[in-house]
């Protein structure tokens, strides 16, 4: 915590957190569910998110790099998995080597790099159609692993918040390798996978965006619950006349007297100027109108006829995601991990 309070502060719902993770999890029926808790858990705060998980059964978790598994080594109790989804690069052995973390093997060099270290454990990304990372699912896999001891074998999906028929043919492909490749656990899906069906939950799920309230499909709606709200300070009100400019490149000309108010929040926060124009705080239920661009560090807010609007007051942002996506024009992931520094993150 900061010895003083930021002038912007992000308020993290614990109980909508929990909640979303036990709807995903329910959704997989008999499969285990993960969570993913890389970019510092979404932008929320990693090491809080996994507290509060791991408080409520979940024992997997989900990072890209091996930076992201040291931050959160000290946080994990006995039985938790954590998971580095990129595998290791020379740069990471060594600390690979001694961590409780595990990787997820990533390609035939990954894989000979951790056979030829003595390390039998592991787990296995296929590429099953998206060619990101990933064993090509035509190769032949089994052959690569022999000698190791998969774990869970992964494949991640491309195109499963859509209706495409790629989802169907990874999900074959995918059947197809696990009839392969012994392991363990098998792991297909993630927020939008989870929603697709039982068929696509196998044996473990890895949700994210929708552990922090994104509606990955339609079907999530009514169920997962906004997790983040920010929340910034007015820092001036000020009257505006008829005919004055508002803000940089004086894109807004006021058509008549207005209040505005001047909050502590841009795009260097992550607020990016795809809401100029169209973002809004909501005061006492009531929508108000950011005017003109959003700055680096500031933006403004038409408050007229909001007689008791005053310096020094929080204003909640709108920042429900699908919303917000759709009138910046941001996705909904990049709405979350952008979210800076700056603000204090306080769990409710
Ligand atoms: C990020 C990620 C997830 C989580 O995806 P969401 O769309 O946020 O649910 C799952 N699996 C892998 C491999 C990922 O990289």
């Amino acid at each position: 915590m900061r010895s003083f309070p930021a002038p912007l502060r992000l308020r993290l719902d614990s109980d909508a957190l929990v909640s979303n993770w036990q709807w995903l999890a329910g959704q997989g029926g008999a499969a285990a569910c993960g969570a993913a808790v890389k970019a510092d858990g979404y932008g929320l705060g990693a090491r809080e998110v996994v507290r509060r998980l791991t408080a409520v059964g979940c024992r997997d978790f989900f990072v890209s790099n091996w930076h992201e598994a040291e931050h959160l080594e000290p946080l994990l109790e006995q039985g938790i998995n954590l998971s580095v989804l990129h595998g290791v690069r020379e740069e990471d052995m060594a600390y690979a080597l001694m961590s409780r973390a595990m990787p997820v093997l990533c390609s035939p060099i990954q894989i000979e790099r951790w056979k030829a270290a003595g390390r039998g454990e592991c787990h296995l990304m296929v590429d099953t159609g998206m060619s990101r990372l990933g064993v090509d699912w035509r190769s032949d896999v089994a052959t690569l692993v022999e000698g190791l001891s998969v774990d869970t074998l992964f494949s991640h999906l491309a195109s499963a918040d859509e209706d495409s028929p790629l989802n169907e043919s990874q999900l074959e492909r995918f059947a197809v390798i696990k009839n392969k490749v012994d392991a363990r656990r098998y792991s297909l899906a993630n927020s939008a996978g989870i929603c697709l069906g039982r068929d696509y939950a196998f044996d473990l799920t890895r949700p994210g965006i929708s552990l922090y309230g994104g509606i990955a499909r339609e079907r999530a709606a009514g169920h997962i619950r906004q997790v983040a709200f920010p929340q910034a300070q007015v820092l001036q009100c000020r009257r505006v006349v008829a005919g004055d400019t508002v803000g940089y490149n004086a894109t807004f000309r006021a058509p008549a007297d207005m209040d505005v108010a001047i909050l502590n929040l841009g795009y260097a926060d992550g607020y990016l100027r795809g809401f100029s124009g169209c973002g809004s705080v909501t005061v006492d239920g009531e929508s108000l109108p950011l005017i003109g661009r959003v700055s680096m560090d500031l933006l403004a807010v038409d408050v007229t006829g909001q007689a008791d609007i005053c310096e020094g007051q929080w204003l909640d942002i709108d920042y429900d995601l699908p919303r917000a996506a759709a009138v910046s024009g941001l996705s909904q992931y990049e709405l979350l991990t952008g979210l800076g520094n700056r603000f204090d993150r306080i769990w409710v």
